[in-house]
């Protein structure tokens, strides 16, 4: 039985996430979804939004589970006993800074194997921070995350506009 982690911060998790869900769903036993919850960032969606929205996601792929994390993800990856990390390659850009990750938590933990995943030629321009840029200006992001995110995503930014427009009165 082969176990992967998808690990990231998925805020929020667009389709460019889903399409590398499906896909590691369908070449692993289990695939465990990780939420980076990470303190450092200050996050759009709280760590247990991001979860819920995942599971709600992966609701008919009974080999997906969806957990959160803190701190390393080798630590991460020891606790649950997984040995393979799975990552989505967009762009060259991607490549420098995921080659030097796998690559020190290989040093970290050397039974870890990073498994990459070239990204969907429709989502390679898309990221998170693209998804926040547009919902934040009002833009249609309808192809950009899943539709039941798309709500979501827009009550957020309704409610950080009231708040703004309220602070600066
Ligand atoms: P992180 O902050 O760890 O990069 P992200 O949530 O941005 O977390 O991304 C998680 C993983 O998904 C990363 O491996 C990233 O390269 C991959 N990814 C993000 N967007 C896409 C996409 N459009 N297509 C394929 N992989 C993607």
């Amino acid at each position: 039985m082969v176990k992967a982690i998808y690990p990231g911060s998925f805020d929020p998790c667009t389709l460019g996430h889903l399409d590398i869900i499906k896909r590691s769903s369908a070449l692993f036993d289990e695939v465990i979804v990780g939420v980076l919850n990470n303190s450092k960032k200050n996050p759009l969606f709280t760590v247990s939004e991001r979860v819920n929205m995942i599971k709600e996601l992966t609701k008919d792929m009974p080999n997906i589970k969806v957990m959160s994390f803190d701190g390393l993800l080798v630590d991460f990856a020891r606790e649950v006993d997984v040995h393979v990390i799975i990552r989505g390659l967009r762009a060259i850009t991607d490549f420098e800074y995921e080659l030097q990750i796998a690559q020190s938590n290989k040093a970290q933990h050397s039974e870890i194997e990073t498994v990459f995943l070239t990204t969907d030629i429709h989502y390679s321009y898309l990221s998170s921070t693209i998804v926040r840029e547009f919902a934040s200006y009002g833009g249609d992001i309808s192809s950009f995350v899943p539709k039941e995110i798309i709500p979501l995503v827009e009550e957020k930014y309704r409610n950080i506009n009231v708040k703004g427009d309220k602070d600066g009165q």
